[in-house]
């Protein structure tokens, strides 16, 4: 790959990010090549036939700088992934290309060929080692799915894609998953796949950056379908949800009116403020609860428990059965599932406490009968 109008600090990384597998100098690449860049549209064009943007992605591509034989590899390696329709035709595109810049005198570099296979090469041994590397485990024993139900077709994988094509040195690994996950992001109904390679793309050294990069070429040169189909599966890869569910945002919930505590479950004045709520479905629920002197909850359980952590006056609580158990300021209370208690103000002092409990069947409290004075 030809790459023009750059210094020889910046070629040599270049190189250094087109040498295949797992190089680990390859993580200190940025972004992509140009030369690599050029591949993805050339890629996803012959791959969903738009004759016409193959065509301009194939003068820009050798404007660029990748060979002739580059390119034709880059057809060849798509038959495997989008059928030799598409790849024919893709070759005749770049027939016609070529012819015409010939009449317009460019002089095209040729680049290297393929390196000849042996006669006596073992391509299923080769392609299984090939295909274990790609997917980073061995793969090659499968006990179920499509290799057990149509084997044949796990024997063409092996020995043709993977090792006939494969084996052709004029695009190392890199560029191949390139060309892979091109090919996948512009042909719907391929998300497993995508996905898969995708994976393997990294596997081959291709980095998050370079990844993302590649998601821009797709969202900037071949569609926004294809951008969004690839960004979708690499997110799935990454862990991250779709980027509408992410929260960015802090929320501040303004305190509110205070609402009086129902006679029926309290005795005397006792108020209910900044009431709160996980955003998670069926968890807790909150607020806090100021008692004035002397007045307190009636008889109560709680289905999960509750916590009241107190942040002002004096209080009690009691449990049904236990003593009286006095709680101040900074005291934090914790109230098994399905005991009856009570907790309120002493007599001589207000109290203010946050109570948190966790909801069941979308209720966090069952409130029975009042509490005597004594
Ligand atoms: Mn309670």
């Amino acid at each position: 790959m030809k790459t023009f109008k750059v210094t020889i600090p910046i070629l040599v990384v270049a190189f250094v990010c087109m040498i295949g597998i797992s190089s680990p100098i390859a993580e200190t690449c940025e972004t992509l090549s140009t030369g690599q860049r050029k591949i993805i549209p050339i890629a996803a064009f012959t791959a969903n036939g738009n004759m016409p943007k193959l065509e301009a992605a194939l003068v820009e591509g050798l404007d660029a700088g990748l060979t002739v034989n580059e390119i034709k590899e880059i057809l060849v390696h798509s038959y495997a992934y989008a059928g030799f329709p598409r790849a024919l035709n893709g070759i005749s595109m770049f027939i016609t290309v070529m012819d015409r810049r010939k009449e317009q005198g460019i002089k095209d570099e040729i680049g290297k060929e393929a390196t000849a296979m042996s006669s006596d090469f073992d391509k299923n041994t080769y392609g299984h080692k090939v295909r274990n590397a790609l997917v980073g485990r061995d793969i090659s024993k499968r006990t179920g799915g499509y290799p057990v139900f149509v084997p044949i077709i796990d024997q063409f994988l092996v020995d043709h894609l993977f090792a006939d094509i494969f084996y052709r040195d004029v695009l190392n690994h890199q560029e191949r998953e390139l060309v892979t996950i091109s090919i996948l992001a512009a042909m719907p109904g391929t998300e497993p796949q995508l996905n898969s390679h995708l994976r393997v793309s990294m596997n081959v050294g291709l980095t998050k950056t370079q990844i993302e990069d590649y998601l821009a070429v797709l969202r900037e040169e071949v569609s926004e379908e294809s951008a969004e189909r690839a960004t979708k599966s690499f997110n799935d890869l990454l862990g991250i949800g779709p980027v509408e569910n992410i929260e960015k945002a802090v929320k501040v919930i303004k305190k509110g009116k205070s609402t009086k505590g129902s006679a029926d479950y309290f005795t005397g004045n006792v108020t209910v403020e900044s009431r709160f709520s996980s955003e998670k479905e069926n968890s807790y629920r909150g607020g806090i609860v100021n008692f004035d002197a002397g007045t307190r909850t009636a008889w109560h359980t709680h289905p999960l428990g509750q916590t009241l952590i107190v942040t002002s006056g004096r209080g009690v609580v009691q449990s049904e059965g236990e003593a009286v158990q006095q709680i101040l300021p900074g005291d934090v209370v914790w109230i098994p599932a399905n005991v009856r208690h009570w907790h309120g103000a002493t007599p001589d002092s207000p109290m203010s406490h946050v109570a948190i409990s966790d909801s069941m069947n979308d209720s966090t409290v069952e409130w029975m009968e009042k509490v005597s004075d004594e």
